[in-house]
């Protein structure tokens, strides 16, 4: 690891070692000033726009952190590439047929951002996807008019069927995707009741396997879709009910986050198979829809590893057209029009979650003490391993650090020691270990023990963020984000540190970092300034993460606020969304503010009552539970002085936190 020092970092360096050229996707990046900022998606010679400017403003208008940034353009954009990327392909193969993408609902509910799809997205047909029927009820009163497909997934009931047939009737090209052979008997059975002839897909289980994180969702055993006799018996049905000319598309979904290209074109060629074979059966067809599973490239390694993809959005609409169009020109058959389902793709860009460093605790030695008179031996042992640390004897000085430190702790326990000589212990300890590190940092080959001692010395940066809340899938599948300083990216970074959030729950923490060699355990960060916040900010979180989060500790849901920017990238503040307050996440544990408020006044009347407190701090008492109620969930600092503690707290926190070694 031959990162750039002091003297040779810059801005270049830092973007090089937060690897945000690659995951940026031409839609973040580090200005001269050191700052994260916007690419502006409307006008690329305009001045992009810095995260600190949008974190001044959330400032003024007293919206405190931790922030979700929804930054409107992105989500157009992404829109706009997606169509017109499909638009490009399909020209440039003169493919016959059309292309007409779907946003699956699932991935973001937000209706801001079901709104904002919605809005671009009619210019380019892009429709809906829904597998329930809240969600159902969401797309169709949010789609504009125009030529955009709905698409129902899911296991539908008579209601969900009818509201489907009834959005046929307003014009909506909608169509209900069997998923289960349950299904039919019921959309014939209300068509013909209704009078109105539905759109039919037919969902197949693909058996391609696709690589990756998230691939449970195709092969045999998928819960999804209907086998192959399933999907005759279907044909069988609608043939003998005249209905074979509603069945207008096949429906497949490879799996979400598929990294490998080689994957997609064998799921598309599948499913090729079998909308020609559907064809062939007699059925009307005309639509393929391939689902999700457009990738987001997290680490921007372009690899096929699972979070990440090995090709672009342009190779993905390419080789997507071209096996469509290879497989069924066999076939002598028209060229159906072409849906996607890509969710993540789609919104994963759009979104920033923004916190602030709330404390840090240090794994360094307090200044070492002289040798007090008739010091213990395994104390006097403890300081003579410097005399003999040299890089040829590294590791024996290093199980020795650990034999006399564990030592002392037995003697502890058994009563035989104080907790003074305990402390001056743990403290020589610590001294001998971070000796180490910087000989170790001289050293070639580093013995294997000693790989991970960098990692296991590193800071802890307690983030005012509930990974529960905001980064669910970091906490559940172990999905990497891009997370990196906001500012000061022109200074050379000179702490290693992981994070934690402020859950208090060991598992509230993100020790996998993306960085310019792969994946690391510690995010170089810089030492504090006091009296200035230190922000950071997690990367790409815009799909899936908002309505999987949990009131983990109760910590609720974030300010959350979308920004927009305009052509010469000023920008405006269109929506916000205050963050829930903690009468809010009380409320939804079922406890009444009303009742609370009362049961706290009738204790703090008892103790007026007995003399413990006067009437006045009976007043002070319950406005500052009063307050409380209205306040906000996370970490709030307009009282505090910054940082004037940060590291004294931090050495009472290193024996709380992860155990040394
Ligand atoms: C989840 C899902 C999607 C979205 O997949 P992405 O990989 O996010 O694009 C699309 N279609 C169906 C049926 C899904 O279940």
């Amino acid at each position: 690891m031959t990162a750039a020092q002091y003297g040779d970092w810059n801005v270049l360096a830092a973007k090089a070692r937060y690897g945000i050229n690659g995951w940026g996707n031409g839609y973040f990046d580090v200005n001269e000033r050191g700052e994260v900022v916007v690419l502006n998606p409307l006008n690329k010679a305009a001045p992009p726009l810095s995260l600190l400017d949008v974190i001044g403003g959330l400032r003024d208008r007293e919206l405190q952190m931790p922030v979700l940034l929804r930054i409107e353009n992105i989500i157009d954009q992404s829109i706009r590439q997606l169509n017109e990327s499909f638009r490009a392909a399909i020209g440039r193969a003169e493919y016959r047929g059309g292309y007409q993408g779907v946003f699956p609902i699932k991935v973001n509910q937000q209706a801001q951002i079901v709104e904002e799809v919605a809005q671009f997205g009619a210019q380019y047909g892009h429709g809906f996807e829904v597998g329930s029927k809240p969600e159902m009820i969401a797309a169709l009163s949010s789609m504009a008019q125009g030529e955009g497909l709905l698409i129902c997934n899911g296991y539908k009931d008579q209601e969900f069927i009818d509201l489907s047939l009834q959005a046929v009737k307003l014009g909506i090209r909608c169509f209900l995707v069997i998923e289960s052979p349950a299904e039919l008997p019921i959309i014939i059975e209300r068509s013909k009741a209704l009078g109105i002839a539905p759109f039919i897909g037919i969902r197949a289980k693909v058996i391609s396997t696709i690589g990756g994180y998230w691939n449970a969702t195709s092969g045999d055993r998928s819960v999804f879709g209907l086998s192959a006799s399933q999907i005759i018996q279907v044909v069988d049905t609608l043939r003998a009910n005249k209905m074979l000319d509603c069945l207008q598309m096949l429906h497949c979904h490879l799996g979400s986050q598929i990294p490998n290209i080689r994957d997609v074109r064998g799921g598309v060629s599948e499913a090729c198979r079998y909308y020609a074979d559907l064809c062939r059966e007699g059925a009307a067809m005309g639509y393929i829809d391939l689902g999700g599973g457009l990738a987001v490239d997290y680490t921007g390694a372009h690899s096929q590893d699972g979070q990440s993809r090995n090709y672009s959005l342009q190779e993905y609409c390419e080789d997507v057209v071209d096996t469509i169009m290879a497989t069924l020109d066999g076939y002598g058959l028209d060229h159906p029009t072409i849906v996607t389902e890509s969710g993540r793709a789609t919104v994963a860009y759009s979104s920033v979650l923004l916190f602030n460093v709330v404390d840090v605790a240090r794994f360094e030695a307090l200044p070492i003490a002289a040798p007090a008179e008739g010091e213990h031996e395994l104390i006097r042992n403890m300081r003579d391993i410097q005399d003999y640390l040299q890089p040829k004897r590294v590791q024996e000085c290093y199980n020795d650090a650990h034999f006399y430190r564990d030592e002392v702790r037995e003697l502890f326990k058994r009563g035989q020691i104080g907790l003074r000589m305990r402390a001056v212990a743990e403290n020589l300890f610590l001294e001998v270990l971070s000796q180490i590190k910087e000989v170790l940092a001289g050293m070639e080959q580093v013995p294997s023990d000693l790989e991970n001692l960098e990692a296991s010395l590193a800071d802890i940066y307690y983030g005012n963020f509930s990974l529960f809340q905001s980064l669910p899938d970091s906490w559940a599948i172990d999905q990497l984000f891009p997370v990196m300083p906001v500012q000061r990216l022109d200074e050379y970074p000179d702490r290693r540190t992981v994070l934690a959030d402020i859950t208090c729950d060991c598992d509230g923490k993100i020790d996998r970092f993306v960085s310019d060699h792969g994946f690391e355990s510690t995010l170089p960060v810089h030492s504090l300034n006091s009296g200035e916040e230190y922000y950071l900010g997690v990367f790409l979180v815009g799909a899936y993460q908002e309505t999987l989060g949990d009131l983990h500790n109760l910590f609720g849901d974030t300010n959350v606020v979308s920004i927009r920017l305009n052509e010469d990238s000023s920008f405006e503040f269109v929506k916000e969304i205050q963050g829930d307050t903690i009468a809010d996440v009380l409320g939804y544990v079922e406890y009444q503010t009303w009742d609370l408020k009362l049961r706290y006044r009738n204790r703090v009347e008892a103790a007026v009552k007995s003399g413990r407190i006067s009437a006045r701090e009976r007043q002070e008492m319950l406005n500052t539970f009063d307050a409380s109620l209205r306040g906000y969930t996370y970490y709030e600092k307009e009282h505090q002085s910054l940082l004037s503690s940060a590291t004294a707290v931090a050495e009472g926190r290193a024996e709380a936190a992860p155990v040394l070694l």
